[in-house]
């Protein structure tokens, strides 16, 4: 630990010393949620299992334990991560703050890492960061057994901990190898942190871990500041998305999910002939565009990264405004991941999802196709069904996430249900049409896909309903007062609760047995209203993007914001002569303090909440300069 940083002496108790690490270290003013109890627990010297949602505030959890030991005189943790891309940013934050910190990884050369051996071997360092493959290496061992027979081994925190139960959806068998920290170190404390664990995962957290004794902190899944929108596609779901970027996110970070390579390409390259400045990210690029493009992402500001789901994982850039789905995510618990990305920062922040019957249909074929055995693919069918059901909703889109994580919540206000109740309207009937026309379709022998189905409900003649003969059907535009979009919408629905499947290359419809009951009338079925397709820059907000852009996303006026934007642009300097992305010098929340504040010395600029004791010494007049102070 460097000078100017004040620490608690060894005497204070316990949680007066974390509070005053969490002040002169990280500039916060309070604890969040049970960020206090667990460093408690931890720094005491106990085991802890922490589940808390992405953005939760879990770095803390183990970071003020490591420096409360480390001021007692109990030497370096070590903390146990996958991801190697992310540790050069993470060790670059703790600096910042005063705190010595260093990883090992492949990156290093063979003298980088000595010297980083040395500071380990020394106890000098508070936190160590090493990927779990070098953690179980005998060399590795050996140096831990070193330190602890010091007394200067501290603890071990194990970070993205679901990695270790193949349930969970990024397993990792290096992970299992860490069960052996229990078995060498057993007196020494250990936190497991992760975002995402369901029962089983947990469970099998807690095992392969050697857990049992550990404390397990759960907090609410809940992330308030999201807010959930889900579109029906019409016609053009990019035009859709890009209407959303410029109307709502003009200028800002967002990350955009398609489920193929060729689709994140095309959405990349429209995107920037459409003036949107956007990468593509996905597994097929040479590895060091890849790199390059995370690297900006991270780096730059306002930059929308297009991707597959390769992208994202321990992506923990806190300013993400937005995270757009164009194609459906696997699950619901593949979407809260992916969607909380967004707004880790804790301001304003949206999640947006447009599906269509295609999705539906195409992850349905996926598990159908797919190698897996059958109870496997039932499980599948269940976690897609309620992914669909979460899209149909007509109701708080929160809750229901919530409840799918066993979470019980009142109407949130912030969801597009919440906010902009949809009509809805009885589709029993309609239903009834459309499962007795496929039922016609089968008594002859024959089945189609969606279109036609739709064309002879309609009563629309093409070749195909000539050659068929098909206006002969009793079915024959029995549907014409509905429009194409309602009637995919009831198809959609019909698909999503399994009364309909869709079979083979074509896709061709086939009733499954318990179409019986809306056959029969014994269902309701409730839609919701389809959405007019609003011309483009027409949008709620639209006109926003007109300048002075005052910044609504953090409640700023047209001054402060011109303040905001000149504390940005000193940030981005300063950034770039430290080799380290702007947010690790200080997060656009706590420079947006400082340009609504306007603080008169150091002093006040020192009570802003991100502004710890060095980042005050470091930067503290430099930022007085900007505002004119
Ligand atoms: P997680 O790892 O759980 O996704 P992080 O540890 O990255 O979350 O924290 C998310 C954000 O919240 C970070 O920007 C962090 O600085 C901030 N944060 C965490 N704890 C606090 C706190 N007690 N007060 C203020 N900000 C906090
Ligand atoms: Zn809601």
């Amino acid at each position: 630990m460097n000078p100017p940083v004040h620490l608690p002496s060894p005497t204070d108790d316990l949680q007066s010393a974390a509070h005053q690490v969490l002040s002169a270290v990280f500039g916060y003013t309070a604890f969040r949620g049970q960020q206090a109890e667990i460093v408690e627990q931890v720094a005491a010297g106990g085991d802890a299992l922490v589940l808390m949602p992405t953005g939760g505030g879990k770095s803390l959890c183990y970071q003020v334990p490591a420096i409360l030991r480390h001021t007692r005189g109990q030497g370096v943790a070590i903390v146990v991560s996958p991801l190697i891309a992310l540790m050069h940013d993470q060790v670059g934050a703790l600096e910042e703050a005063g705190v010595h910190a260093a990883f090992l990884n492949s990156s290093l050369t063979g003298e980088e890492a000595s010297r980083v051996e040395r500071e380990m071997m020394s106890g000098r360092l508070t936190l160590l960061y090493a990927a779990p493959e070098r953690l179980t290496t005998p060399r590795f061992l050996a140096q831990l057994e070193s330190l602890r027979e010091r007394g200067l081994l501290s603890m071990f925190a194990i970070d993205e901990a679901h990695c270790v139960s193949q349930w969970g959806h990024d397993f990792r068998s290096e992970y299992l190898q860490l069960s052996l920290l229990h078995e060498r170190f057993p007196e020494v404390p250990r936190i497991a942190l992760t975002a995402t664990a369901d029962d089983l995962t947990r469970a099998d957290i807690i095992q392969r871990l050697q857990l049992q004794d550990a404390r397990v902190f759960i907090s609410s899944f809940d992330r308030p500041n999201i807010r959930y929108l889900i579109v029906e596609k019409n016609g053009s779901p990019r035009e859709q998305l890009l209407r959303f970027i410029q109307d709502d996110h003009d200028g800002e970070a967002g990350v955009i999910y398609c489920q193929s390579r060729k689709k994140v390409e095309e959405t990349a390259e429209w995107l920037k002939s459409e003036g949107i400045n956007a990468l593509p990210y996905h597994a097929g690029l040479d590895a060091d565009v890849r790199r390059r493009h995370q690297d900006r992402f991270l780096r730059e500001e306002g930059l929308v990264i297009v991707a597959t789901i390769a992208f994202g994982m321990g992506i923990d850039k806190p300013d993400v405004r937005f995270v757009a789905h164009l194609d459906l995510p696997k699950n619901i618990e593949a979407y809260y991941q992916e969607t909380g990305r967004a707004g880790r920062d804790g301001a304003p922040a949206e999640a947006w999802m447009t599906y269509g019957l295609a999705d539906v249909v195409n992850q349905r074929r996926m598990i159908d196709e797919s190698p897996a055995d059958e109870v496997f693919k039932q499980g599948q069918r269940g976690k897609l069904d309620a992914l669909l059901a979460l899209c149909e909703a007509t109701d708080c889109r929160r809750v229901r996430l919530l409840a799918y994580f066993g979470e019980q919540s009142k109407p949130c206000g912030n969801c597009d249900n919440c906010l902009n109740p949809p009509a809805t309207w009885d589709a029993t009937e309609a239903a009834r049409k459309l499962l007795s026309c496929i039922y016609r379709f089968h008594q002859r022998g024959q089945s189609f896909g969606a279109g036609h189905l739709i064309d002879v409900l309609r009563g629309k003649v093409t070749d195909k309903t000539r050659q068929h003969g098909h206006d002969q059907l009793s079915t024959w535009g029995c549907g014409a007062d509905l429009s194409e979009q309602q009637w995919r919408a009831v198809l959609r629905q019909l698909i999503a609760l399994g009364h309909v499947a869709a079979e083979g290359e074509f896709h061709t419809l086939a009733l499954q047995d318990s179409a019986r009951g809306v056959l029969k009338g014994e269902v309701e079925i409730r839609l919701r209203e389809a959405e007019e397709k609003k011309p483009r820059g027409k949008g709620a907000k639209a006109g926003r993007t007109a300048k002075p852009k005052a910044d609504p996303a953090l409640g700023l006026d047209a001054d402060a914001t011109e303040r905001f934007e000149a504390l940005k642009a000193w940030r981005s300097e300063v950034a770039k002569e430290h080799g380290l992305p702007a947010y690790v010098i200080f997060q656009n929340t706590t420079l947006a303090e400082m340009a609504r504040q306007m603080p008169a010395d150091l002093a006040e600029l020192g009570e802003i909440s991100g502004v710890g004791a060095k980042k005050l010494e470091a930067y503290g007049s430099e930022i007085l300069r900007v505002l004119g102070r």
